[in-house]
């Protein structure tokens, strides 16, 4: 018996949905680690391949109850008809890339680093136009649509500069030309933004963040329409980018916590940037709950909370930056986000590291900039940790 939680509030979605809980009262499905399934006849295993009957078959093709089971709940997080799980964030945009993109991408504003190499150098290594847009290109998106592309992808918000992007205006454009848009909503988590319900297509998340949310699991997961995510499963299948079970069952446990870890964030970052906009040794906070942040009213019209990460400039040079990261003494240096843990990190020492200057330029990205990912300690312990940090340089 499966729960159908599809009436119900995204808290009791992230607890129950999915769950197949007929195995001897356990209240969550209980690991299936098994490679493959076994029939008693030849005619109930044609039954199963041929799709005539439910059923498990191969853990690599996802037909495994411990695999299906988080699928059917991360799509009622997304309010998607379905949903794949894969062994990483990047296998998932990797996938969905190959499957809908191969007539041409266009990158609409920064994205992660990972991103950008695998559109940047495999996807134009197999001859598939990529198309980047940085700030104040955007306006050429409509030129992109018209000449006829495969999908539309960017996040909002973005890393590490936290621009906020219009996901129904940029949506409704390119439905105008019937391409697809797909969106990397790991920053905001489906707590705080649903791109599906503002008119994207496709949700894609790097798991091993907010939904994982303990720096312990690498997963991602693709949300969308049944049609769309067709599409993407042979892809998914051969090119073997299944996590094994036990990830699974794992990442269905953490997403229980989700609400909980994310209103919490929510709530933390919120002070903690109000705080450090008013210290006279912090030059700007991009974070996009505050009034004085230039995509405050959009990130108000399409989020329902703002999240756990920021971006603080430090009022000082590299290696001011350097040494207040490193006077820290509660959040630890590391590229991650998302988890337990506060975390922080320069991205011109991690994920913009050796990019020439004037690409740093175009991206916004200066040398006094550090990324915070608040994690589930006291939001004062946190604020005296930065406080103490700041007065070191
Ligand atoms: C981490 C991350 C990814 C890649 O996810 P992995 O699980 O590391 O493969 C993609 N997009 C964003 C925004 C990320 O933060």
């Amino acid at each position: 018996m499966q729960t159908d939680n599809k009436n119900t509030g995204i808290a009791t979605k992230c607890v129950h949905s999915g769950e197949i809980t007929n195995n001897q009262g356990s209240p969550h499905t209980p690991i299936y680690n098994s490679t493959t399934f076994t029939f008693s006849t030849t005619n109930d295993l044609l039954d199963v391949i041929d799709g005539r009957k439910p059923g498990s078959l191969y853990t690599r093709y996802g037909m495994n109850l411990s695999i299906k089971g988080l699928e059917e709940k991360m799509a009622q997080l997304e309010h998607a008809e379905a949903a794949l799980v894969f062994s990483s964030g990047i296998a998932a945009e990797a996938a969905t890339f190959l499957a809908l993109g191969r007539k041409g991408i266009v990158c609409v504003g920064d994205a992660y680093g990972g991103t950008i190499e695998l559109l940047n150098i495999q996807l134009r290594s197999l001859g598939i136009p990529v198309h980047f847009l940085l700030e104040p290109e955007e306006q050429q998106l409509e030129n992109i649509l018209q000449s006829g592309i495969g999908l539309v992808f960017f996040e909002t918000p973005t890393n590490p500069s936290i621009k906020i992007y219009d996901i129904p205006a940029i949506s409704a454009l390119a439905k105008k030309y019937n391409t697809p848009v797909a969106i990397d909503n790991t920053f905001a988590t489906p707590i705080n933004q649903n791109p599906l319900l503002l008119g994207a297509d496709i949700v894609v998340h790097s798991a091993t963040k907010y939904l994982g949310g303990h720096s312990d699991i690498t997963a991602g997961a693709v949300m969308g329409s049944k049609d769309l995510i067709a599409q993407i499963v042979p892809w998914r299948k051969n090119l073997g980018q299944m996590p094994a079970p036990e990830t699974a069952s794992l990442l269905s446990r953490s997403i229980k916590s989700l609400v909980v870890r994310v209103q919490y964030q929510n709530n933390s970052a919120l002070r903690i940037a109000t705080t450090l906009e008013k210290h006279p040794k912090v030059k700007r906070v991009l974070y996009p709950g505050l009034p004085s942040f230039s995509g405050y009213e959009l990130a108000k019209k399409q989020m329902k909370g703002f999240g756990g990460m920021m971006t603080i400039e430090i009022d000082g040079g590299y290696e001011e930056t350097m040494k207040f990261a490193d006077s820290l003494k509660i959040f630890r240096i590391a590229p991650s986000l998302g988890g337990a843990e506060s975390l922080c990190t320069q991205p011109v020492t991690t994920t913009h590291h050796g990019l020439p200057e004037e690409e740093l330029q175009i991206r916004g990205i200066t040398p006094s900039m550090i990324r915070l990912s608040i994690g589930l300690e006291d939001t004062d312990d946190l604020i005296a940790d930065l406080n103490q940090a700041l007065q070191r340089i």
